[in-house]
Parts: C-alpha cells; sequence; structure tokens
C-alpha cells in the first residue's frame, strides 16, 4: 500500500487522493490545478494549495472557536512576546519558554502512555486531527508512523522546529468538517483539542465517520470536570499561560466527552489517567454526565475520581457498526467570511475582523468584573466563583493585556481598577490603546489599594465592539524568575 502524500505541486498522489473530499459538499471529483489547489465541481468551492498545505477551509459556524483561539494566538502571544523581549531582555523569555516546555512535554507523556496502548501498525491509515506545530506528528514519522496531519491555524501548521518532516500531509480545516471520505482511517487522535470547541459532538462524529469499522479514535490529555475537583482547584491546575492569553479554554464535564464518543457511534469508550486504564461503564458513563450536571452524587464520583480528576487523561473508543452522516453541505455563496481572508491574512486586523463579524455583539460585556463575567471566563463554561472579585488577580504574566469591549453609542470614558501589589516596581505607567490608536498614559503607583484609571474615548456613532489594550511598561520580572503583575477587577466602557 502507498503512503497517502501530497506532491511537490501539491497534487495529491493516488493513495492520498483515494481518501479526499470536498469539505463543503462531500463530493469525491475534486479537480486538481498543479501548484494551485483543488476545485469541487459540484459546489464550486476553491481549496488552494499555499506554503506546503492544502487549505480545505469552508467557514460555517464551527470557525468561530478556531477564529477566537487564533486572534487570541495572535494577539496576546506574537505581540507580548516581542513586548517581553524587548522589556526584559531573555529573562522573562525564557521564563514562557520553560512553561510552554513543561506544560508539553507532560501532554506528550500523557499522549504516549495512551498511544502505545492502542498498539498502532505502522502500515495504519493516520489522521490527526487538530495537529498544531506537528511535533507529536513528527515524531510518529520519525517512528515509521505515516499520519496525516489537520490543523485549523495556518501560523501553527507545520511553521515550527518540528516542521523539518515536509513530507508529512498537511491540511488546514476545522475538525467539525473533515475534507475526507468516509472510512478511510483506521486511527483518528487528536490531542489537548476537544476542548478548544464550542462542542465536543460534531468533531467527535466527524472522526467517527472517517474511520473505518473497528479503527480507533484517541482523544489525549483532555481536562475534565466533571468529579471531584472544586471548580478553584480546576482553575488552579489549569492556570496558565493559555488561559491568560484568552485561548477558547474550556473545561467539559467528564460525561459530556463519553456522551459525545458515544452519540458518535464510538463503543468500547475507556479512560486513560497516568495511573491506569479505567473502562467506562455504560451505566457510570451515563449516568455521570447526568449527576455532574445535577451537581450531587458526591460520594460516586469520589470512587472513579483517580480516572477522572485529573487535569490531563485521555479517551480511547472503537467507531462501531453505525452509519454516520457528514455534515450538511456548506456551499461558497453561505459562508460566514471570505477563507481568502482567513488563509492569506490579507492583515492582522482582517482576522480581527473577521472575529467580530462572527461574535454577536451583545454577548461582548460594556464592562468585564474579572472572575465574574469576563469573556475567558465565561468560554471556559466557569461557574461565577461565589468570592469577591477584588480577591482575583488578573495577573499580567506578561506586560500587557488584550481584551474587546461592547462600546455603547453614548460611552465616553474607559475606566479601569487597578492595583500595582506591593513587591514589585515601586510604580508604573499604564497607557491605554484603543483599535490600535493611544489613549494616554496613566500612573499607577504601588501599594495595596485600589485605584480607578481613567481615559477619554472617542465619540462614535454606534454600538461597537473595540479592541482595547493596557499595556504596562515599567514592569519588569522579579527576583527568582518571578513575573510582576498589576491586578485589574474592572474595566468596562462608560
Ligand atoms: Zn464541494
Amino acid at each position: 500500500m502507498s503512503v497517502a502524500a501530497f506532491g511537490p505541486d501539491g497534487v495529491p498522489n493516488e493513495a492520498l487522493r483515494g481518501m479526499l473530499c470536498c469539505p463543503g459538499c462531500g463530493g469525491e471529483r475534486l479537480a486538481w490545478e498543479s501548484g494551485q489547489g483543488a476545485r469541487c465541481p459540484e459546489c464550486g468551492g476553491w481549496f488552494p494549495w499555499r506554503g506546503g498545505s492544502w487549505f480545505a477551509v469552508v467557514p460555517d459556524a464551527s470557525w468561530r472557536a478556531v477564529v477566537q483561539d487564533t486572534v487570541a494566538l495572535f494577539m496576546d502571544f506574537t505581540e507580548n512576546r516581542d513586548a517581553v523581549a524587548r522589556l526584559a531582555g531573555g529573562d522573562m523569555q525564557r521564563e514562557v519558554e520553560n512553561f510552554r516546555e513543561e506544560h508539553e512535554s507532560d501532554r506528550d507523556a500523557v499522549f504516549r502512555e495512551a498511544w502505545e496502548h492502542l498498539n498502532v501498525p505502522r502500515e495504519a491509515r493516520i489522521l490527526e486531527i487538530a495537529a498544531g506545530d506537528l511535533r507529536t506528528a513528527a515524531r510518529l514519522w520519525h517512528d515509521g508512523y505515516r499520519p496525516v496531519c489537520l490543523e485549523p491555524i495556518p501560523e501553527i501548521l507545520g511553521r515550527g522546529e518540528f516542521d523539518r518532516e515536509t513530507s508529512i500531509p498537511r491540511v488546514c480545516g476545522s475538525a467539525t468538517r473533515l475534507p475526507f471520505r468516509a472510512g478511510s482511517f483506521d486511527v483518528v487522535f487528536c490531542q489537548a483539542a476537544l476542548h478548544h470547541l464550542d462542542a465536543i459532538e460534531p468533531v467527535v462524529r466527524e472522526a467517527a465517520r472517517v474511520l473505518r469499522r473497528g479503527g480507533m479514535f484517541l482523544a489525549a490529555a483532555e481536562p475534565y470536570s466533571a468529579c471531584g475537583s472544586s471548580i478553584e482547584r480546576i482553575r488552579g491546575h489549569l492556570r496558565d499561560l493559555s488561559f491568560d492569553m484568552g485561548l477558547n479554554e474550556r473545561i467539559p464535564r467528564f460525561g459530556d466527552y463519553v456522551a459525545a464518543l458515544r452519540g458518535a457511534g464510538l463503543e468500547e469508550v475507556r479512560s486513560f489517567t497516568r495511573a491506569g486504564d479505567v473502562r467506562v461503564p455504560r451505566r457510570l458513563g451515563w449516568a455521570s454526565g447526568l449527576l455532574a450536571r445535577a451537581g450531587v452524587a458526591r460520594g460516586m464520583r469520589m470512587r472513579v475520581r483517580h480516572a477522572l480528576t485529573h487535569g490531563q487523561s485521555s479517551l480511547v473508543a472503537r467507531r462501531g457498526g453505525a452509519s454516520i452522516a457528514a455534515p450538511v453541505p456548506v456551499r461558497p455563496a453561505e459562508y460566514c467570511f471570505d477563507p481568502a481572508d482567513y488563509i492569506e491574512r490579507r492583515a492582522r486586523a482582517g482576522l480581527v475582523g473577521i472575529w467580530k463579524a462572527l461574535m454577536d455583539a451583545t454577548e461582548v460585556p460594556t464592562a468585564i468584573e474579572v472572575g465574574r463575567n469576563d469573556l475567558f471566563e465565561l468560554r471556559r463554561g466557569f461557574e461565577p466563583l461565589q468570592r469577591d472579585a477584588s480577591e482575583i488577580a488578573f495577573r499580567w504574566l506578561i506586560a500587557r493585556g488584550a481584551f474587546f469591549l461592547r462600546v455603547e453609542a453614548g460611552a465616553r470614558e474607559l475606566v479601569a481598577d487597578v492595583c500595582l501589589p506591593p513587591g514589585g516596581p515601586a510604580g508604573c505607567d499604564i497607557e491605554a490603546w484603543a483599535e490600535g490608536d493611544s489613549l494616554g498614559v496613566r500612573q499607577l503607583a504601588a501599594g495595596n489599594d485600589w485605584t480607578e484609571l481613567r481615559w477619554q474615548l472617542r465619540p462614535g456613532g454606534e454600538m461597537r465592539i473595540v479592541e482595547f489594550r493596557l499595556v504596562c511598561e515599567a514592569l519588569r520580572p522579579l527576583g527568582g524568575g518571578r513575573f510582576g503583575s498589576v491586578k485589574v477587577r474592572r474595566v468596562g466602557a462608560y
């Protein structure tokens, strides 16, 4: 059996061509143009080949979560990395890198454990969804496996240090609309991916559709919130860079994962943790979802705690015999945005523009109270915390904070309640920005007192979503490799 691959001109070889289909309508007669991409004669969709990846982007509603992640990544990681390098030299940068390394290697260990358990033969047809920077795919490739990789964010897909294996077939697309024919793979897996999506089930259903009957699905390194742990404890476990960056992090309940897998025709669901393998009994899986929702049966939850309370566990299931429907076709006239805007990245403003277009403006608050209604918390599915918001430090690990507010037509000021705790710098300047324009600099003295800082807004004729940014130029890493931080408890446009 020949290995599925794209040629250097972006045209798939016979083995891969037999697996691909139009992500928009499922049509199997894609017309390939050397060096350009593929057109679907059935729906008219155009899927270009760019920089060694095939872009199978069909902008349906599922792209909202993807764009949220992409915007967060762009705004808070890439930009902050530059700001950090400028402000703090190598120290803080190293801290950020160390943190990421620690985070990633833990995830790798969780993945390896589950993968070894699967005993995947080298010749298996493998798909990784949300393959990220290809770190896992590159390692599997090195070990003799030949995975096909799908990832929705072009900046991540094969642009990092793991891109040495340029032969890995790379597809940019959404996991909710896979450009693969039914039954094309023996194994489909993902890592720490499902909880980034607004809903798990559409992704798992797609994974099941492209699996052959008897094929295996692996969701590695997923966080659960069903059992044992309090919300605070989970927050503590998972408070990491991605949270401060505003990625679309959610913590689904364990029962939600199990229900999604079973709903997609996957059977023999098992849960792996670092401690071992626990098969989820049919009844318990069903019941734990309900009970977790109801917030009862603590004793029952405790019994399965070791399987469920880890921040990073894995689920494995086998594709059963049920037939799985393909996603509802979406034709180019129905796209939520122009895929070229996303693919070509014509301007960063264009990406933020896509995000704004996908958001319902009324979902964006006019004032954020940290820990109560901030967008990040809400999107992650946390319950409101039952304690005073002023206790919660919104730590600016990386010296800037970016956020969106709904600005009503009559709003005149941006107001921020901030404080610079003792132990850091004696004071700092905070500059507010709106849509890339400075609103001015305000001074903040050290101490534990909350200070209300105000900036005048330019008058606007109508309600709009505005990207704001608070920048603390004076922050430096504290002793012992720790970061300085400014606390924010409220920002609003009034
Ligand atoms: Zn089509």
